[in-house]
């Protein structure tokens, strides 16, 4: 994706609204954290600041994840902010080595964005997905699907770790509680 500013490149002070859409190439994301569905768009406005353009909006992208739970494909929508500064290369002079932090040149009339709009992408991802909050994710034993019903297995005989533990605790140490009379 692309940016044509060779008319705003001209005209400090000028400012311009925006919208560019296309494909990212799938590689800039980790299977495993999720893939792009579809087209990913920015919309915003660009500045030129001096020397300098402000590129500021919004990324929209529909991600596809895998729950980290129940391990079902989920799409969701993502509207994430998006702000970076690029320079021309041949004005890069013109900027001050402790204001360069952050902006990223360019040479030609365009500003190449697929980098940075990926960046914005891949840091908003969920370390987990989770399809939802409240998934109850799969039974570890018979790998029922808990959000669509519960199964058989008891909670009891779910590690033979914990089994060990419960013969040291006999019906007497239970609590009976306070009867009433
Ligand atoms: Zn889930
Ligand atoms: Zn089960």
């Amino acid at each position: 994706m692309e940016l044509d500013v060779s008319a705003l490149r001209q005209a400090s002070g000028a400012k311009e609204d925006f919208y560019v859409q296309g494909e990212l190439p799938q590689r800039v994301m980790d299977p495993e954290e999720g893939s792009l569905q579809g087209p990913v768009e920015l919309s915003g406005t660009v500045a030129n600041v001096g020397h300098i353009l402000v590129v500021k909006g919004n990324v929209e992208a529909t991600v596809e994840f895998i729950c980290s739970r129940c391990l079902r494909p989920f799409a969701r929508h993502l509207r994430l902010p998006y702000e970076e500064e690029f320079c021309h290369i041949s004005q890069l002079h013109n900027v001050p080595p402790e204001a360069r932090e952050g902006v990223h040149d360019f040479a030609g009339e365009t500003v190449a964005l697929d980098e940075t709009i990926a960046e914005t992408i891949i840091l908003s991802l969920p370390m987990r997905a989770l399809c939802r909050e409240d998934c109850r994710g799969i039974c570890p034993k018979c790998g029922q699907d808990l959000n669509e019903g519960s199964c058989d297995c008891r909670p009891d005989d779910v590690d033979p770790r914990l089994a060990v533990l419960s013969k040291f605790m006999g019906p007497g140490q239970k609590n009976p509680g306070r009867e009433k009379r």
